[in-house]
Order: structure tokens, then C-alpha cells, then sequence
């Protein structure tokens, strides 16, 4: 209710714009005018407001080669760009989706997924130069300007602490909806940009369509299921691919080629996670298992499972009611539920199973929440689990809440401990084969085209003798 309000506002704002007024000023990135509305100490302000936020729910991969090695890399490119000044930092996330994202003031994220499917570091310089060219376009300033500012700069304390507060888990699990969405002309540009900052550290351009190639074959890969997000928010990769080769040829010769890094970056890859980490979490069928934190929860049958790393939870079929598992930032049952009932829309009602509670609540808008939430002490840790719906649909999903929070307990038994993520491996073709040679050579435990896509090469192709190859290995998870 409150964001759509103030899309509306900004949008008349929008059109009430005057270039020549005094908030605009001409983008040294872009030449083009363009309206500021904030300072560039706000817009750093909120890039580094945000940075904890980011951090906590997705994690810093654990890896300092890997983080030194990609803010150094960042750094060398940024600057190139017409914003050297600003305070350029770059994260990995250990986070298995394919994405990269950039904040204003040059805050930048690529996670451990997108790196696992580069082919050298010029691909990964393209997608850095890419990003940095939202930062110095100001696009998430603008974009920012038009959505929930006020909210992203704060961030999800500030969203769960109002009408939100006890469903913070359920706050940032949807953390995605605050993420910036940049239209088509701002993605262009931003391609533009990084080709532009990429060829300026003497990477070799080819490089760059090459990423969107790999982003084609994920697309054809998945069907709708599985685009990369990086993907949803980009155009058509096949497009940018004829696009960027444009640009390319009229690039100056000298500019044509550069730096690859094919062979050192592959090195590098030996041992990334790839895929989701278990240890953090993981489902099979409606069971929920948390090896690192050793308890397991069943949530209920046909229930989609959401794993973040601040929250685990599911939510029904017709997305109308949640069970979710946080952790308590208390220390004591009793104090927690004191906190939890602590604001004036939320009542409590009866017991249930000595240390659960019915509770209602009445949402911004009036309406009606019913729900059930308990404070469970487990090892050193204080959990919070709570189920809700609308008041109406009690009847409906209350016997399917109350036996999911009653099933969390201990999770002892070692086949669903011991548990470990999957790793690539780097292979050096001791001869020449053909890739379906290779895959029965060298197994993975992802399917032959996830394999063929992540190494950039064909299914008929043939591979040369000394070329490396990457494998996935280990990952599996048991069966029920
Ligand atoms: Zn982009």
C-alpha cells in the first residue's frame, strides 16, 4: 500500500522534471543530462547503509582469495570508468544463483554462482564493467528514485520494524522485492559501459558476448523454471550478443583484442561450491534439514519450501499462508514472547502445547491475521517459529500449521548430516576427446548439458589435448 503510494509520487515527480532546472547536471558517464536527486554523498550513504543488509542475507563467500581477488579486479576496472572516485567496493555472495547486482556510491555483488560459469576473467571484467556502468550511469539512483528509496537505505530492520516487526523473517526472505528493476535502455547503456571500461583495461571484448551466450543456453537449458536472475531483469541475451558484436566492430583495431585469462582463472575455480550448500540448509520432499545447525523441521505437504539464510520457511500452494522458522534475537523464551507481543495490533490467545500461543494481529489495512508462534531453545540458540493467514482461512490451514511447528527437533541422524556441498574440479585433457567422451571420462553429478553449458562448449564438440575442462563433483543429497 505504502510503496505503490509512493511510486505514484515520484512518478508525477518524474514528469514535472525540467532538465535545466538545478537538479540536473550532465553525466560524464553517458552525456546525458540528467535530474539528481541526491547528492553523491547520499547516494554513497545509501550503498553503504545497505552493505550489512546485503552481506547478512546472502553471506560473504568464505573465501578470501576470491574476495580479495575480485574487488582487485573491480577496483583496476572502475578506475577506468569517469567515477574513480567513488569508494568502489565488490563482494562475493556465497549465493548458487547466477547474479550480479550493483547499489548506488559503487557497492557491487557477484556471487559464487555467476563466477562458477565464467569461462575466463575478461568474461568476469565484462560483467564488473557492466555493473559498474549502472553505478556511474546512476541508473539504481534514478531507479531508486522512483521506488521504495526510503526503505532500501534503511533496510530490512526499518521494513520489519513497522506493521512487518513479528514476521521479519518473512521480510527478508522477499528481500528481492527491493531490489532495483532497470529498463531496457539502462541495461543497454550499461553494456555499453562495460565494454567501454573492459577495452580500456585491455580485456579482449569477444569476452563479453560470450557471457551472454552462456546466459542463452541456461534460458533454453531450463525452460521458464530455472532463468538465471541475473536473466529476468536483462534483455533477451540472444539480442545483446548482436548488439554488443556491433558495438565491437566499431571498436578501433587496436582495441579488438586484449587480456583473456582463460587457463588462470580456470586454475582458480578449482574447489568453488556450486549449487546450493547443504550444510545451510536443504529439503527433501517437505522435510526440512539444517546439518550445521543440526535440527529438522517438516513443513507442510505441498508447500513451497523457501530456504535464506536469515529465515527458512513455506508457504501454500495459493501463497495465502506461511509457517517461518528465524532465529529470536532474545535470549530467553519468556522475553521473546514478551517482544513479540509487545505492539498493540498483536494480541495473544490461547496456549498450545505449553509454550506456543494463538495470537491475532490486524495488518496496515485493516485486515484480520491469525496465526500461532512459539520460542524453541535449541543448542545455543533461540528460534523463532511462527505460522499465519488470514483470519478466514484459520479453519482451513490450522491443523497443518500446528502439526508443522510441533515437528521441529534434533536432527541426529547421520545420513542427513553428513552432507556436503558440490565443488568444481579443473581438468587437464591428457589427449584429444570428443565432450561426450569427456563427461563419461570424467562424471559430474549435474546432467551433461548443465556440464557442456558451464565449460562454454558444444555437446558434439571435441575437445584439444591440454585444454581444461571443468567438473562438478559431490553434492548428492539422500533420498527420503
Ligand atoms: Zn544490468
Amino acid at each position: 500500500m505504502k510503496i505503490r503510494s509512493q511510486k505514484i509520487a515520484t512518478g508525477i515527480l518524474g514528469v514535472t522534471c525540467l532538465c535545466g532546472l538545478s537538479g540536473c547536471t550532465l553525466n560524464a558517464a553517458t552525456g546525458e543530462r540528467q535530474l539528481t536527486l541526491f547528492s553523491e554523498a547520499q547516494e554513497i550513504a545509501m550503498g553503504r547503509q545497505a552493505e550489512p543488509e546485503v552481506l547478512a542475507t546472502f553471506g560473504e563467500y568464505p573465501n578470501q582469495e576470491w574476495q580479495t581477488y575480485v574487488n582487485d579486479l573491480g577496483q583496476e576496472i572502475a578506475a577506468t570508468s569517469e567515477r574513480p572516485d567513488l569508494p568502489w567496493t565488490f563482494h562475493v555472495l556465497d549465493d548458487p544463483l547466477v547474479n550480479a547486482f550493483a547499489y548506488p556510491g559503487g557497492y557491487i555483488y557477484v556471487t559464487r554462482g555467476i563466477l562458477g560459469h565464467f569461462n575466463s576473467e575478461a568474461e568476469l571484467a565484462s560483467v564488473l564493467g557492466h555493473e559498474i556502468g549502472h553505478v556511474t550511469a546512476r541508473h539504481s539512483v534514478e531507479r531508486m528514485s522512483q521506488q521504495q528509496l526510503a526503505q532500501l537505505g534503511l533496510g530490512i530492520a526499518a521494513v520489519a520494524s513497522e506493521d512487518f516487526r513479528p514476521y521479519a523473517g518473512y521480510a527478508a526472505a522477499g528481500l528481492q522485492v527491493l531490489f532495483l528493476k532497470f529498463s531496457r535502455d539502462d541495461e543497454r547503456q550499461a553494456d555499453d559501459l562495460g565494454l567501454r571500461y573492459m577495452t580500456r583495461d585491455d580485456y579482449d571484448p569477444e569476452e563479453m558476448p560470450n557471457v551472454f551466450r552462456t546466459f542463452d543456453r541456461m534460458q533454453d537449458a531450463s525452460g521458464q523454471s530455472r532463468i538465471p536472475d541475473w536473466q529476468s531483469t536483462h534483455p533477451n541475451p540472444a539480442d545483446r550478443v548482436g548488439r554488443i558484436e556491433v558495438q565491437i566492430a566499431r571498436l578501433p583495431p587496436e582495441m579488438q583484442d586484449g587480456k583473456i585469462g582463460r587457463d588462470s582463472y580456470l586454475r582458480r575455480l578449482e574447489g568453488l561450491t556450486y549449487g546450493i550448500d547443504p550444510r545451510a540448509g536443504y529439503a527433501v520432499g517437505n522435510v526440512f534439514y539444517h546439518p550445521d545447525m543440526a535440527f529438522q523441521m517438516t513443513f507442510p505437504e505441498g508447500w513451497k519450501i523457501v530456504n535464506q539464510r536469515q529465515a527458512a520457511g513455506a508457504i501454500s500452494p495459493n501463497e495465502d499462508a506461511l509457517v517461518v522458522l528465524t532465529l529470536a534475537g532474545e535470549s530467553t523464551p519468556e522475553a521473546a514472547t514478551q517482544a513479540f507481543f509487545a505492539p498493540e495490533n498483536i494480541q495473544p490467545g490461547g496456549r498450545w502445547r505449553g509454550s506456543f500461543y494463538n495470537f491475532n494481529a490486524t495488518g496496515s489495512d485493516g485486515s484480520t491475521i491469525r496465526g500461532i508462534v512459539g520460542f524453541v531453545k535449541h543448542r545455543d540458540a533461540l528460534f523463532q517459529l511462527v505460522a499465519y493467514t488470514g483470519g478466514d482461512s484459520f479453519s482451513q490451514y490450522g491443523d497443518a500449521m500446528r502439526r508443522s511447528l510441533a515437528s521441529f527437533t534434533t536432527l541426529s541422524n547421520r545420513r542427513y548430516l553428513d552432507v556436503h556441498p558440490a565443488r568444481v574440479e579443473i581438468i587437464e585433457l591428457p589427449r584429444d576427446m570428443a565432450f561426450s567422451e569427456f563427461v563419461q571420462r570424467y562424471p559430474s553429478s549435474v546432467d551433461t548439458t548443465t556440464v557442456a553449458i558451464l565449460n562454454g562448449v558444444g555437446e558434439d564438440e571435441r575437445l584439444a589435448k591440454g585444454r581444461l575442462m571443468k567438473q562438478i563433483v559431490g553434492g548428492e543429497l539422500p533420498s527420503n
